[in-house]
């Protein structure tokens, strides 16, 4: 494969070119590894900057809904934009939790738009990995926006936080007057909180959960990197259509006034040393499964068994190995 020639056609924003460079990085074989890489690296220097969205939400909440809406509103305004997901279930069960393309359809028939399910990886870690790396190629293919999905289940927010510039939580109008259970650890890494079906008989309900919540996050440690009234929470109606315009507005306001404050380019350079140091302890993690390595593991897991040495100086030697290799 010509790298040079697919990267050319990558920057010209063919999404054929696109599609082909994403199924390479989602690739296990080596050879095609080493080609992901290298096709990463000769992209590095397009200079191109699309606002990263992480928007996650319990099924249900109506997230396919919102971002095929939200998609379409986008693209109406001349943007081009690319929907990504990091789906926790891929990696549990081979299943999906977050469904395909066919679920946005309208959006996936949008010429401005590109819609990729998430990549199936045999952990979530392989999953996000290979997200970050479809981001930055939608990055340097010209896209606008790229909107990053996944479901409300902890270790996969987290992961997709560290690769948005800005973190969106969909909650749907709650029942009673109790803030749904929603962990700590996200809302204080949410920038927006937006409360969804907020039409017909739901519309009260979700003022009101919409209040509770801009309350709790008033409550929350203020973070440097938010200007006054963040992290907000508004209210949207995906199904309605309702809502887009000042979420947009807001989410621009953000990411103009961190960008003016230097806390856009920051907290970029702090998740590219975050993706680095996942990267080197999954190769060092990958390199206990190969050949040697792996043989001498299962010899010194043998010998502490045996009680023949201890745990601790096994490990060592273990790891002296590898540093020898
Ligand atoms: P996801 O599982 O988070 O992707 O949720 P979906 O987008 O599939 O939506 C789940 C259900 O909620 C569907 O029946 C949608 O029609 C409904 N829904 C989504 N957004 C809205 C909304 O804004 N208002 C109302 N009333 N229903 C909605």
């Amino acid at each position: 494969m010509d790298i040079a020639q697919l990267s050319e056609r990558i920057v010209k924003g063919d999404r054929r070119a696109l599609a082909r460079a994403i199924t390479l990085i989602e690739s296990r074989r080596p050879d095609h590894r080493e080609t992901a890489t290298e096709l990463l690296d000769s992209l590095r220097g397009t200079g191109r900057q699309a606002m990263r969205v992480g928007l996650s939400g319990t099924p249900g909440v109506g997230k396919s809904t919102f971002i095929e809406g939200f998609g379409m509103y986008l693209t109406g305004q001349g943007l081009k934009v690319a929907v990504l997901a990091v789906d926790p279930s891929s990696a549990r069960s081979g299943g999906s939790i977050l469904g395909d393309k066919t679920r946005m359809e309208r959006l996936s028939r949008d010429p401005r738009a590109f819609i990729r399910p998430s990549p199936s990886q045999s952990q979530l870690g392989g999953v996000a990995r290979r997200t970050r790396e479809a981001v930055s190629l939608c990055e340097a293919a010209g896209f606008d926006v790229v909107l990053i999905e996944t479901v409300g289940v902890g270790q996969s927010e987290t992961m997709v936080a560290e690769m948005a510039d800005l973190f969106v939580l969909l909650l749907a109008p709650a029942g009673g007057d109790e803030l749904q259970g929603v962990k700590r650890g996200i809302m204080e890494i949410a920038d927006m909180i937006l409360i969804n079906k907020a039409d017909g008989d739901l519309k009260a309900a979700a003022v009101r959960t919409c209040a509770d919540y801009a309350g709790a996050l008033r409550l929350l440690r203020k973070r440097p990197q938010d200007p006054k009234g963040f992290p907000k929470a508004m209210t949207v109606s995906a199904l309605e259509e309702d809502g887009f315009e000042p979420a947009w507005h807001e989410m621009q306001a953000l990411t103009d006034w961190r960008r003016e404050n230097g806390f856009f380019d920051a907290r970029r350079a702090e998740q590219a040393r975050y993706w680095f140091g996942e990267e080197v302890r999954h190769a060092l993690l990958a390199q206990l499964e190969t050949g040697a390595a792996r043989a001498e593991m299962a010899r010194l897991a043998e010998a502490v068994a045996e009680g023949e040495i201890a745990i601790g100086l096994a490990a060592r030697e273990m790891v002296e190995t590898l540093g020898r290799e």
